[in-house]
């Protein structure tokens, strides 16, 4: 009987493909393992085994797969749930999924790194026959003091031998590699191929945990009460209440019941700061895992958790939801509220929260999801829906008082001439003040989508992208223009192209100009800044975390990046130069977002010591969500959003699909989006659907952009819902038209 695969290739495809297998392969073959496999004429692809089976398809002639790379699967029968339940939710391909699963190296052969390495070859393995060749080197000295050398470096004598690379024994002897190559020839020493590991197994001291406070202890049992009763709870602590300090006792307690933890973290940056926290209680039992880890490591950390002696504990960014856990018993979401948890481009456009959620359930696994500022949508969770537990810790660790919240009405100052540039009067005071105390300053400066741009000062010429419809950003110290959805560069111009004008000037609001800023009040302050541009390569964020704490900077200046569960010291001084970007930003959860950012900045001051304070310049004195943050009132402010949510059809309580329709002509994307609007409209009525509209940025990469919004009540059928949505997709497809037309989704925008 012959034997077949279903194969999942790592393409944007629905569709599995199936191959035979010779019967060699057919023995050995299992769900999960990666084969190579033929696809049209010249390509070959590794994919991952869905079936295996005896039913033949019918209607082509099947190819025969390559190879097996390993009989171990790369998979394990879970993560292909997993895998599965994202296609499904997030309307994608489980080849997307695949693709973002799996690190680069596994879809392809892995090479492991080799060292070369030196021993004794077999004659001179005793100490006879190696005093017997000491004692005949007599003029060659040389050669005498580096065997010496490796019998010392390897501990010949004294319980080795141990490890020693070629490339050591040369440096520490600091000889040529001639005498090396004379010993070899002399037949007393070898060189073999060694493969070593990438992960660090180095164990730094270790300290135990620390005791917890009565707060922390008390909320420490009402979480674990109530993840006796329910699958998830969230803990609500404000910031520096030591929620970092809780989740360590649990994750203790769970791997002592020879379980596995899964601990979230929204962006990488924290991870630094966490890492080493972590690591002086767990050592040697815990993996770090995200994107920036090079290929190979990611490749190590999967093996691992594949083997007999997975880490106990991975602490990692979104990507690590993909790995293969054996006994998962605890995920920990911290900071659940974070957008960056979604994952905007390219599919699958998850959210690493909710697919956690989803790879516990699947484990019977706990989740605690921690914040000062819970999501909407996981307050409702818990308060209304009562589908989640929650605790509260309201007192700060030494109940340090919350910061002081004092807002700066500057448009009052604008008017009566007081502002200049980007820091009031107020601010500049206080910043003097803390430089002359010694106390660091954390200032915060909103996204920069509203990026500085070049503008023609006598036209208003302002320059864009040649292929997508949005305005170049300026990036000042490289002196260029460049576009943050293409990646498309150009060199500022010297005069406007269309008026011939000199006069072109920057606008708008980045983080660099604040730093040129302050290099102006306070030359002698030593400025660091932390946004997308100085955080590009592996190690920029732990330098810059780590000078600020180890007191080499005194202001660190930053975007979102900042506000996220840093941990300082001497930061008595926070600054929010402009709360009206986030205010005024064209989204329903603009408010929410804001609360969250505003909070989550001013958590970072005053942690240890005295209370801390934080400058809040806003154009908006009077508005509501001003004064819910001076009161730290999360409470009042999700209140009114969560009604305003409900009477506009808003999640949390109906759920959004954006549908995104991509062409190269403008035309055929606007009959289709408007063709398939009202086809949706027929399906679900007029009241769940909203379009056709306008992205906010309409064209990408010279494709031009449609849009519709759908809107699902959150207690329907949501499964229904998708299936029909296909259903009215494929139909689109099926007018000759629209052939070569992209759809996508955005299932649960955020
Ligand atoms: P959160 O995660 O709630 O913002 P952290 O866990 O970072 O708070 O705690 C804030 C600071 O207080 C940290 O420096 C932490 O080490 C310290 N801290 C909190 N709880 C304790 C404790 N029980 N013992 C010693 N230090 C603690
Ligand atoms: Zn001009
Ligand atoms: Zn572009």
């Amino acid at each position: 009987m012959m034997t077949f695969i279903d194969v999942i290739l790592p393409l944007p495809l629905k569709a599995t493909f199936t191959y035979a297998v010779d019967e060699d392969m057919a023995q050995k073959v299992k769900r999960g393992c990666r084969v190579v496999v033929p696809l049209g004429k010249k390509k070959h692809y590794t994919g991952i085994v869905d079936r295996v089976h005896h039913e033949a398809p019918e209607g082509y002639e099947v190819k025969y797969a390559f190879a097996l790379l390993e009989e171990q699967p790369a998979v394990l029968p879970q993560q292909l749930k997993l895998w599965e339940w994202i296609a499904d939710y997030y309307m994608c391909a489980r080849g997307d999924v695949f693709n973002a699963a799996l690190p680069a190296g596994l879809k392809l052969e892995f090479k492991p790194k080799v060292e070369t390495h030196v021993r004794l070859t077999e004659d001179y393995r005793t100490e006879e026959a190696l005093q017997q060749v000491l004692d005949s080197f007599n003029r060659a000295t040389k050669q005498h003091d580096l065997l010496l050398t490796y019998l010392n470096m390897s501990a010949f004598f004294e319980g080795g031998p141990y490890e020693v690379s070629k490339q050591d024994l040369l440096a520490h002897h600091n000889t040529s590699v001639a005498v090396f190559d004379a010993l070899v020839k002399r037949g007393v020493l070898e060189t073999y191929p060694y493969i070593i590991s990438r992960l660090s197994e180095k164990e730094n001291q270790r300290s135990g945990l620390k005791p917890l406070n009565a707060n922390q202890q008390l909320a420490l049992t009402q979480i674990k009460q109530c993840l006796e009763k329910q699958s998830v709870c969230l803990l609500y602590g404000v910031t520096s209440s030591g929620k970092t300090e809780i989740y360590t006792h649990l994750i203790e307690e769970t791997i002592r019941q020879g379980k596995q933890v899964l601990y979230l973290l929204p962006e990488i940056a924290l991870t630094t700061q966490i890492t080493e926290r972590l690591k002086r209680v767990f050592g040697t039992q815990i993996g770090i895992y995200h994107s920036r880890f090079s290929d190979p490591e990611r490749v190590e950390i999967w093996n691992k958790q594949l083997s007999d002696n997975p880490y106990l504990i991975i602490l990692g960014a979104r990507s690590s939801v993909f790995l293969p856990y054996r006994n998962l018993g605890l995920v920990i979401v911290d900071e659940e509220h974070d957008s960056s948890y979604k994952q905007q481009d390219p599919a699958p456009r998850y959210h690493a929260r909710n697919t956690a959620l989803m790879l516990a359930s699947m484990y019977g696994a706990k989740t605690l999801l921690g914040t000062a500022t819970p999501s909407a949508e996981s307050w409702y969770n818990t308060t209304e829906a009562g589908k989640y537990g929650l605790v509260t810790l309201k007192e700060r660790y030494q109940e340090i008082q919350l910061p002081e919240v004092i807002p700066v009405d500057v448009k009052e100052l604008h008017r009566k001439k007081m502002m200049h540039g980007h820091f009031s009067p107020f601010l500049k005071e206080k910043m003097k003040e803390a430089l002359d105390r010694k106390e660091q300053i954390i200032l915060f400066q909103n996204r920069r989508g509203f990026a500085p741009m070049i503008e023609c000062h006598d036209c208003g010429w302002v320059p864009r992208c040649v292929h997508c419809d949005v305005s170049l950003t300026y990036h000042k110290h490289a002196n260029q223009l460049v576009c943050h959805y293409c990646g498309y560069t150009t060199p500022v111009p010297h005069t406007c192209p269309e008026c011939g004008s000199e006069d072109l000037r920057d606008r708008g609001f980045g983080t660099e100009k604040v730093e040129d800023e302050i290099k102006e009040l306070f030359p002698q302050a030593r400025v660091a800044r932390m946004d997308l541009d100085t955080t590009r390569s592996k190690t920029a964020h732990e330098r810059i975390i780590n000078d600020f704490e180890r007191g080499k900077t005194d202001i660190l200046i930053g975007t979102q990046m900042v506000s996220k569960g840093l941990d300082f010291d001497h930061v008595h001084l926070v600054g929010i130069l402009n709360a009206d970007t986030m205010l005024n930003y064209p989204d329903f959860r603009a408010y929410e977002r804001a609360y969250q950012l505003m909070a989550q900045v001013a958590g970072r001051a005053g942690r240890k010591g005295e209370r801390g304070l934080v400058v809040l310049q806003t154009g908006h004195v009077d508005y509501p969500i001003i004064r819910n943050v001076m009161n730290n009132d999360f409470e009042s402010m999700i209140h009114t959003q969560l009604a305003e949510r409900q009477t506009c059809h808003f999640p949390p309580f109906y759920r959004l699909v954006n549908i995104y329709i991509k062409h190269r002509q403008q035309r055929l994307t606007e009959s289709m989006t408007a063709l398939m609007t009202a086809q949706l409209t027929k399906v679900f009525g007029a009241e769940r659907v909203n379009g056709p509209l306008q992205p906010l940025v309409a064209r990408v990469h010279s494709l031009h952009i449609g849009m519709i919004v759908l809107k699902i009540e959150s207690n329907a059928s949501f499964a229904q819902a998708r299936k029909l949505l296909l259903q009215v997709e494929q139909l689109m497809h099926q007018d000759t038209r629209f052939k070569s037309l992209q759809v996508y989704y955005d299932v649960d925008p955020v």
